[in-house]
């Protein structure tokens, strides 16, 4: 069952979405050769708590952290803990908050220093099939067409989409009806309406869409090897588009 959500409601949400985007865009200036995944961890904690808010990872199914931090071959769900990061390393945050009892969620993709042309590629690619997907959210259309714009974008510029893993329904559960895959038909799914917030997720792989998890029974990685790309955003369905709660 799909959860509309009331006006009151969605300006929740987007307190939620902005506490959420500045913590990413603060992670995003602190990234460098160095620093360690959980000293990213523990600045994006305090800065979330800081505001009011809870981290709303810590603790999900025994999720130990309040971000995800996924390096190259890692899709999502990667686990902070001692690593430094490196030079031409691309680097996943994923994270979460609660606000008064509502959520947002949003991911963004950061280089690390200099990194190859083929991760840019990746990098805009990802970014740009998030933008497609979020321009088909409008009330009246099919869900399957925020899936179909994601995967001819990402799949045009000759990577994949996973399969495994898709976005969410958002508000007082971080996930919630209906699922978003970031593939398919245009003419399939439930049809949008006002008042819909959903998380649209994109996770690009450069080389196959294959993936698996690793022994840390988190961690999701490409199978191939080959790095992969995941950008996020929570937005609120209205007639006239999307309206992105998480900037
Ligand atoms: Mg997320
Ligand atoms: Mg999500």
């Amino acid at each position: 069952m799909i959860i509309i959500k009331t006006d009151a409601q969605i300006s929740l949400m987007r307190k939620a979405g902005k506490v959420v985007a500045e913590t990413l865009r603060m992670i995003g200036e602190n990234l460098k050769p160095g620093i360690t995944t959980s000293e990213i961890d523990r600045l994006a904690e305090e800065y979330i708590l800081s505001q009011g808010c809870q981290p709303a990872f810590k603790g999900y199914h025994g999720f130990p952290a309040s971000t995800c931090i996924s390096i190259d071959d890692e899709v999502v769900h990667g686990i902070p803990g001692k690593r430094m990061l490196v030079e031409g390393q691309i680097v996943s945050v994923d994270l979460g908050v609660i606000y008064n009892g509502y959520y947002g969620d949003s991911a963004a993709t950061f280089p690390i220093g200099k990194i190859s042309p083929e991760k840019m590629k990746l990098l805009e690619v990802t970014r740009r099939s998030l933008e497609a997907g979020i321009s088909e959210a409008r009330a009246g259309n099919k869900l399957g067409k925020v899936s179909n714009a994601v995967q001819i974008l990402a799949e045009s510029a000759g990577f994949s989409v996973v399969r495994d893993l898709v976005g969410h329904g958002i508000g007082r559960a971080m996930h919630e009806d209906p699922q978003i895959p970031n593939y398919g038909s245009p003419e399939e799914g439930p049809v949008m309406e006002k008042g819909m917030v959903l998380a649209i997720e994109p996770m690009v792989n450069m080389g196959d869409y294959k993936v698996q998890t690793k022994a840390d029974g988190w961690t999701i990685v490409t199978v191939d090897g080959a790095p992969s790309a995941h950008f996020e955003h929570t937005v609120a369905v209205t007639e006239n588009g999307a309206d992105i709660l998480t900037i």
